[in-house]
């Protein structure tokens, strides 16, 4: 049998924050309480459909020890391959963590570790390092290439996250080139972000040869899979995603889910001034066109024309399609007791999202909401641009605009 025919697509979400440990210690201060290692475990494996889910705070002291007693209890095992196994669902032990390199502004990265005991190790090494071992994207009080041999020495490996935002991304606001920060052969992989897609960062020649994946930075239960990977793989595991990212053996990113960049947060510069998002015609300026205030902060789109190698994006050949899809929960008219209808008949949002039909559909949430979910699953439901921290709107097809909710 041929080595690929054994390879299946896999959902993956790689970015979710842990909010409490079991015994209610803060993890991530701003994350919500239900946001535990084992509440986010069930979470993916029952009701979202995601098969790999990377939780970024497993380094915290206190959510390693709730990791050994789902071990010890029988609960969780730890998977062949490298990671948890959670019934149909693999978790990856990884960490989200602050670097800033003398003269720059800080930026955020991830790392993932093989197995329990090399994640034990490298957070005893992290303590050494840090304020606060046990809170969540902490401050690093070590260079980023001595990170990196932590890192790789540790059969690890690195991931730059949300690498366009203004807030904390490695282009939006550390570096115009990942050579600034790094050795460029021990990056794994970058994150998009949520306000930017493949063909935005098509114009940085320096990222073709990476594989690009799309998160969902999650700081609740709900917002896991909002954005999401397809990844083909012979299972769920952390040394089947390090041959994905690598693109060897059949294994590959085959498609990346995520929010239209123009729902965004930081979609387009904005004036702090007076809150306006400045429209693209005058996105050039230095001043605000609506007060003349001179404080725009600048958005992910203009940030990439600023810092860009090319004048048109330039897409490789191994590039996936990049596939707009908005949130189940973004659908103006879709609330919990549909939601919860829906998942009832279909199993999880994957299924909803992908193998439901619109008759089905319709069927358990009626004509209009079945029609909606369809063009969500398109990315052609309308949208307002988002700016300055507030997400885009999903537009009603009357008119009126519903808000998209943060975090
Ligand atoms: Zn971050
Ligand atoms: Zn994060």
């Amino acid at each position: 049998m041929a080595l690929e025919s054994r390879l299946s697509s896999h959902y993956c979400d790689l970015h979710v924050h842990i909010g409490r440990t079991s015994e209610g210690q803060a993890v991530k201060i701003s994350g919500s309480r239900d946001l535990t290692f084992e509440g986010i475990a069930k979470e993916a494996a029952e009701r979202k459909g995601i098969e790999l889910i990377g939780i970024i705070d497993s380094h915290s002291p206190g959510v390693l020890r709730d990791i050994r007693a789902l071990l010890d209890s029988g609960e969780m095992n730890e998977a062949e391959g490298g990671g948890i196994a959670y019934r149909g669902t693999t978790i990856l032990l990884g960490a989200e963590i602050e670097i800033r390199e003398p003269g720059r502004k800080e930026c955020h990265v991830l790392a993932f570790m093989p197995d329990l005991a090399a994640m034990e190790n490298f957070s005893g090494w992290m303590a050494k390092h840090m304020r606060n071992i046990n809170l969540s994207s902490q401050r690093l009080y070590a260079p980023a290439r001595e990170l990196q041999d932590e890192i790789y020495g540790r059969g690890g490996i690195l991931i730059p996250a949300h690498i366009f935002t203004p807030h904390k991304g490695l282009y939006g606001c550390a570096a115009e080139r990942l050579a600034e920060l790094f050795d460029l052969e021990r990056i794994a992989a970058v994150e998009l972000g949520l306000s930017a897609d493949s063909e935005m960062a098509g114009y940085i020649s320096e990222l073709d040869g990476y594989t690009f994946l799309t998160n969902s930075d999650a700081h609740s239960l709900g917002k896991i899979g909002r954005e999401y990977n397809v990844i083909e793989m012979a299972q769920p595991s952390f040394s089947e995603l390090r041959l994905a990212l690598e693109r060897r053996e059949g294994r590959r990113v085959s498609a990346n889910f995520g929010l239209n960049p123009r729902l965004g947060k930081y979609h387009r510069t904005y004036c702090a001034g007076c809150g306006s998002i400045i429209d693209e015609a005058f996105a050039t300026s230095e001043r605000c066109p609506y007060c003349g205030g001179q404080k725009l902060v600048q958005g992910v789109f203009d940030r990439i024309l600023a810092i860009a190698d090319r004048d048109r994006p330039s897409i490789p050949a191994h590039r996936p399609a990049y596939h707009y899809q908005v949130p189940l929960e973004f659908i103006p008219g879709l609330g919990k007791r549909k939601l919860e209808a829906l998942l009832e008949a279909f199993g999880t949002e994957m299924r909803i999202l992908h193998t439901a039909s619109q008759a089905e559909l319709a069927v358990v949430a009626g004509t209009e909401l079945a029609g909606q979910i369809v063009l969500a699953r398109s990315g052609t439901l309308e949208l307002s641009s988002g700016g300055g921290g507030t997400y885009g709107k999903v537009l009603k097809p009357k008119g009126a605009a519903t808000s998209c909710t943060e975090q």
